[in-house]
């Protein structure tokens, strides 16, 4: 006996801009390989705020945010076999993708060539919108749910779901660890887990910030160096320095002057995402063989490996408890990157 479809209380956009508000929507019926879930805390990206204000356009109204999410099992179905009740658990970016295409075959399903189905603002397969994890309970296929394991705080651990395997993901695969300096471009809710994770992974890591505000903070979390980007002789004193530089910043950035620190061979990534197009003098990249590329969130598997890696290493995100009244506030907060540096809701208060 599983069960059925039924609704339950969330926190909603209504409309484009609209202030969100508490609101139910529709979960399914818990299938054959679904888990259902109770939802203790819910993280606020950058990206739930673009997409409530529709800022990347096309957006599904009344829209329920939220992709950072760490909850317990409350009931399986009967075919589910990596989860059982009680298990502590999280959802991430997506809740399904095509699992045929040669991406989702090798892991990468977030490059699902039919699209993965994002936790929220998509359309799943049953042609339902989905809605993410600003509510108390949600309905996700086993396949696209990750074991959190003891040792991270549930709401330390929901900013891992976005914010920890976006930068995990590209500080893996190039390499990132003993003997490499890496740079972190912004220290906001995915730049200070940028600097723990490279940190942890052994690598010598530097801070690039608009100002010196938060340099205190910076060192705490384990970066090397710290270094305002507001100074120009920054630019000059750091020039060819780094094998890897990750921007997280989703203001349109100066790539050109940031590809003049990294080494020969070495790459710019970015995983921020601004709304506007970048011109680049593609001269920066010549001189030197550099790289610039791109990192989106990452598969299943790897966003696992995450998870217990950060455990292994004592890593959670630093975080801002909130109740789900605080929602717009904390939305105008982030715009103002006044965060240090994840609001986290506490799901109880929905
Ligand atoms: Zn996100
Ligand atoms: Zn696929």
């Amino acid at each position: 006996m599983t069960t059925n479809a039924t609704t339950v209380p969330a926190y909603a956009a209504p409309a484009a801009n609209a202030p969100l508000e508490r609101t139910t929507v529709p979960r399914r019926a818990v299938g054959e390989h679904d888990v259902l879930i109770d939802i203790k805390y819910a993280g606020i990206c950058h990206s739930d705020i673009h997409q409530a204000r529709d800022g990347w356009g096309e957006g599904i109204f009344p829209m329920v945010p939220g992709h950072e999410i760490a909850g317990i099992v409350a009931e399986v179905g009967p075919g589910v076999t990596k989860h059982k009740v009680g298990d502590r658990v999280g959802v991430g970016c997506f809740v399904d993708s095509c699992r045929e295409c040669a991406y989702c075959r090798q892991g990468l399903e977030q490059y699902c060539t039919q699209g993965m189905t994002g936790t929220y603002n998509a359309l799943g397969k049953d042609g339902e919108p989905t809605y993410g994890g600003y509510s108390t309970r949600i309905v996700v296929d086993e396949n696209y749910t990750l074991r959190i394991p003891e040792g991270i705080a549930l709401d330390e651990a929901a900013p891992l779901l976005c914010a920890g395997i976006t930068l995990y993901s590209p500080l893996a695969h190039w390499q990132a660890g003993p003997g490499k300096k890496v740079a972190i471009v912004g220290l906001g809710g995915l730049g200070h887990m940028g600097v723990k994770i490279a940190h942890a992974l052994g690598a010598e890591v530097t801070v690039l910030s608009q100002s010196l505000k938060k340099q205190e903070d910076g060192l705490k979390l384990g970066a090397d160096h710290y270094y305002a980007t507001s100074d120009p002789e920054t630019f000059t004193k750091l020039a060819g320095t780094f094998d890897l530089i990750i921007s997280t910043v989703s203001a349109p950035l100066d790539f050109g002057a940031y590809l003049s620190l990294v080494k020969t061979d070495g790459a710019l990534v970015n995983v921020g995402a601004p709304e506007e197009p970048v011109a680049l003098n593609l001269f920066s990249l010549i001189g030197g063989r550099k790289t610039l590329a791109g990192s989106m969130i990452g598969g299943i598997a790897e966003t696992q490996e995450m998870l217990d890696f950060c455990a292994a290493h004592g890593l959670g995100s630093e975080i801002e408890v909130i109740g789900a009244e605080q929602i717009n506030e904390a939305y105008e907060r982030v715009v103002a990157s006044d965060v240090r540096y994840r609001f986290v809701i506490d799901t109880s208060t929905i």
